[in-house]
C-alpha cells in the first residue's frame, strides 16, 4: 500500500489554499496513511485546519524565506519533505507556485510526474491516475511502476476535503538548508493583468459569457460599449457570477481598443484559453463556434442568448437558446434581480 504525501504551500496567514483541501480529497482517494507536507513563512493555521480530515500527522517546513515563491527554496522545501515522509506517491494541487517546481522535485527524488490530473483511483489494488492531454481533447488513464510518483491535482476536479473538526494531527518540524546561493532571486511584487474589479470567480455557480457582440453596432446602428459594459457588470455584482469571454471579444481589448476594459486574456474560455468547472453557463452575443465551446466542456448546464437563431449554439450546444436581443434581456433580469434584493 502506498504512504501518500499531500505537499502544498501555505498562504501568507499561514491558511491552506483552498485547492490544497481538494488535492487532499485525491490523496486520500489513492488509500492508505495520509501525510500532509506544509512549507512557507507560516504554516501553523494550515495544520490547525486539518484537524478531523483523517490526516497521519503533519510535516511542516516553516522559515522566513519560504514566504517568498521562489524556485530554489520552495524546490529545497518540497524536496525535504517529500524524503521525510517516505511516501511513494506525492499529491500537490497544480497552482502555479506548485507547478513550477513539481517536475524539479520529482528529478531530485528520482520519481516521475504527471500534471492535469483530474482524478485517482485504484482498481484492482493498482493505483491509476487520470489526466488530460492536448487542451482536454484526450482523457488518459494511466499506471507507473516508479516511485515516488507526483501527482499534480487541477484545481476544481475534486470537492475540497471536509473537516470533522476534533485535535489537529501532530506537527513534525522539518529543517530544510535555505543558503543564500537559493535565495538569489528575490519577489519584488506582483504585476496582475486585471486593471479593475475581480471578475474571475472559480466558485461561483453561474459562468456568464460575454462574446463579441456585445461591442458591435446594434439596432439603431451604433455600438454602446458602455451601456454593455453597465450591463455585464451590473450583471456580476448582482449574481456573484464569474466573467467569462470569447477570443474575438479579448483580441479587441489586447489591442487597446476602448471597449470593454474589464476584459483580459484570463478571461477567454476556449481552445487557447480556460476550461472552467462552473455548474451552469449563460452565454451572451457569443457565436458559439467550436473553439471557443470547446471550453465549455465540463459546464453541465448551457443556455446562450443569441440574435441569431442559426448561431452555433442553436446546433446542439447549449440546453437553451433564447433569440433575443441580449442588451434587452439583461437589462430585465438586472432589474428583477436588483428588485429582488431590495
Ligand atoms: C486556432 C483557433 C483558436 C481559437 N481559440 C478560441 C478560444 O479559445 N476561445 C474563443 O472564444 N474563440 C477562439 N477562437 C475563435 C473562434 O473561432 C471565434 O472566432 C470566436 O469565438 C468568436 O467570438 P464571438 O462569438 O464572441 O464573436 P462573433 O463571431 O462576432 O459573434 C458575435 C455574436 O453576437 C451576436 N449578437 C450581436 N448583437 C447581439 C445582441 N444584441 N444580442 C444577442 N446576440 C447578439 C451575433 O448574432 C453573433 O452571433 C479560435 C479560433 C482559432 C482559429
Amino acid at each position: 500500500m502506498d504512504t501518500t504525501l499531500l505537499l502544498s504551500p501555505t498562504e501568507p496567514d499561514g491558511t491552506l489554499p483552498r485547492a490544497a483541501l481538494e488535492a487532499l480529497s485525491a490523496a486520500k482517494a489513492v488509500g492508505g496513511t495520509v501525510i500532509v507536507g506544509l512549507f512557507g513563512g507560516k504554516t501553523g493555521p494550515a495544520a490547525a485546519q486539518l484537524a478531523g480530515t483523517g490526516v497521519a500527522k503533519v510535516l511542516a517546513a516553516e522559515a522566513e524565506p519560504l514566504a517568498q515563491p521562489r524556485y530554489g527554496t520552495d524546490a529545497a522545501a518540497c524536496a525535504a519533505l517529500a524524503r521525510a515522509s517516505g511516501a511513494t506517491v506525492i499529491v500537490a494541487p497544480a497552482l502555479s507556485r506548485m507547478a513550477r517546481v513539481a517536475a524539479g522535485v520529482a528529478q531530485r527524488l528520482g520519481g516521475r510526474i504527471d500534471t492535469h490530473v483530474t482524478q485517482v483511483s485504484t482498481e484492482g489494488g493498482a493505483l491509476s491516475a487520470t489526466r488530460w492531454y492536448y487542451k482536454q481533447r484526450i482523457e488518459a488513464k494511466l499506471q507507473r511502476a516508479e516511485r515516488p510518483w507526483v501527482l499534480l491535482v487541477d484545481p476544481g476536479a475534486y470537492p475540497a476535503a471536509a473537516a470533522a473538526g476534533g485535535a489537529a494531527p501532530a506537527v513534525e518540524p522539518v529543517k530544510v538548508e535555505l543558503g543564500p546561493e537559493l535565495q538569489r532571486s528575490q519577489v519584488t511584487g506582483v504585476h496582475a493583468p486585471t486593471s479593475g474589479e475581480q471578475t474571475i470567480r472559480p466558485d461561483a455557480k453561474l459562468l456568464f459569457v460575454a462574446g463579441a457582440g456585445w461591442t458591435k453596432k446594434q439596432a439603431d446602428g451604433k455600438p454602446n460599449p458602455e451601456k454593455a459594459g453597465e450591463l455585464i457588470l451590473g450583471f456580476l455584482r448582482a449574481a456573484g457570477a464569474s466573467l467569462g469571454t470569447s477570443k474575438s471579444l479579448t483580441d479587441q481589448a489586447g489591442e487597446g481598443q476602448k471597449v470593454l476594459e474589464f476584459m483580459t486574456h484570463l478571461n477567454q474560455v476556449g481552445q487557447t484559453g480556460s476550461t472552467p468547472r462552473h455548474p451552469r453557463g449563460l452565454s451572451t452575443c457569443c457565436h458559439g463556434e467550436e473553439p471557443h465551446v470547446v471550453g465549455w466542456r465540463f459546464i453541465r448546464e448551457r443556455r446562450a442568448i443569441n440574435l441569431d437563431a442559426n448561431c452555433g449554439w442553436a446546433r446542439g450546444k447549449a440546453d437553451v437558446v433564447y433569440v433575443a436581443d441580449a442588451f434587452a434581456v439583461m437589462e430585465k433580469v438586472n432589474a428583477l434581480l436588483a428588485a429582488k434584493k431590495g
